[in-house]
C-alpha cells in the first residue's frame, strides 16, 4: 500500500497567540452569562428595579467579566487554549529523533486514508490525570482502522507488558521496549493479542502483535491507539507525537 505523507502542522507563535485571544474572549463571554444567570436567582437587585438599574447591572457584569478574563481569570482561557492547540509536545532530544528515523521502523498498522482529526491527534483533550507532556491529555495518536486489521511491532525489541482485560480502561494492549529500553511503544484497544506474547519475549520489526479493535472503557469505535515514549536522563518517561515519524516509516 502506498502511503501519502501527511502534512504536519506545527502551531506557530502567531497561531498560539490567536488561539489564546479567542480563548480569553470566550472566557469573558462565559463569565458574563454566568453572572447574568446568577443575578436572575437573586430576588431583588440592590440597585433598584427598572431599566436604569438593569442597564447599569449589565454594564457592571460585562466590565467585571472582561477584567476577570483579561487578568488572572478562572484559568479557563489557558485550559481552552491548551485544548485548541494540538501540537504542544516538546521535540524529543536529537538522539531519540535519530533512533526513530534510522530506517528500522515500520508503521504499526495500515495508514488511514484520511488525515488525523483534531481529537485523534497527540495532545488532544482527554479527561483524567494525564502526564503534562501529553498536552491536554492524549499521549498517542488514534489510527482509525477496521476491526481485525493487523497491528505490528513498530521496531524490534522486547515485550515489557501485555494487558488482557477487555474491561480495563485500555482494553487489550501490548507494550514493547526498543533500543536497549531507550524507547517504548504501546498499542491499545486491540481485539486480539498474539497468544505467544508474554513479558520478556522478543519481537522483530513488522511482526504481528495483535489486531485493531475497540476494547477498553475509553475506546469509541475500532482504532489503534499508538504511543511512543522515551526515557529521560532522570529515569522518567516522556511521550512524543508519533505523527511526524509515521510517514517516514516503512508502510505496511
Ligand atoms: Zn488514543
Amino acid at each position: 500500500m502506498r502511503v501519502t505523507p501527511q502534512p504536519v502542522v506545527a502551531a506557530g507563535a502567531a497561531d498560539r497567540a490567536a488561539t489564546r485571544r479567542v480563548a480569553r474572549e470566550f472566557e469573558s463571554l462565559l463569565l458574563n452569562e454566568v453572572m447574568k444567570s446568577m443575578r436572575r436567582t437573586v430576588p431583588e437587585s440592590p440597585l433598584g428595579e427598572g431599566l436604569a438599574g438593569e442597564i447599569f447591572t449589565g454594564m457592571l457584569d460585562e466590565t467585571f467579566a472582561d477584567a476577570l478574563a483579561g487578568g488572572a481569570g478562572l484559568g479557563l482561557a489557558d485550559l481552552l487554549a491548551a485544548q485548541l492547540t494540538p501540537e504542544n509536545a516538546a521535540p524529543p532530544p536529537a538522539a531519540i529523533a535519530r533512533a526513530l528515523t534510522d530506517g528500522e521502523w515500520v508503521q504499526p498498522t495500515t495508514t488511514p486514508a484520511t488525515p488525523l482529526s483534531a481529537a485523534q491527534r497527540f495532545g488532544a483533550y482527554r479527561p483524567g490525570n494525564r502526564p503534562a507532556a501529553c498536552g491536554a491529555g492524549h499521549c498517542g495518536v488514534d489510527l482509525g482502522r477496521p476491526g481485525g486489521t493487523p497491528v505490528v511491532a513498530a521496531a524490534s525489541g522486547t515485550v515489557t507488558g501485555v494487558g488482557r482485560d477487555p474491561g480495563s480502561e485500555s482494553g487489550l494492549w501490548v507494550e514493547l521496549s526498543h533500543e536497549n529500553r531507550k524507547l517504548t511503544t504501546r498499542y491499545l484497544h486491540l481485539s486480539h493479542i498474539a497468544p505467544e506474547l508474554t513479558p520478556g519475549s522478543s519481537v522483530t520489526a513488522g511482526e504481528v502483535v495483535g489486531e485493531v479493535g475497540a476494547t477498553g472503557t475509553t475506546a469509541r469505535g475500532d482504532h489503534l491507539h499508538f504511543e511512543v515514549s522515551y526515557r529521560t536522563p532522570d529515569g522518567g518517561r516522556r511521550w512524543l507525537d508519533p505523527a511526524p515519524y509515521l510517514p517516514r516509516w516503512k508502510a505496511r
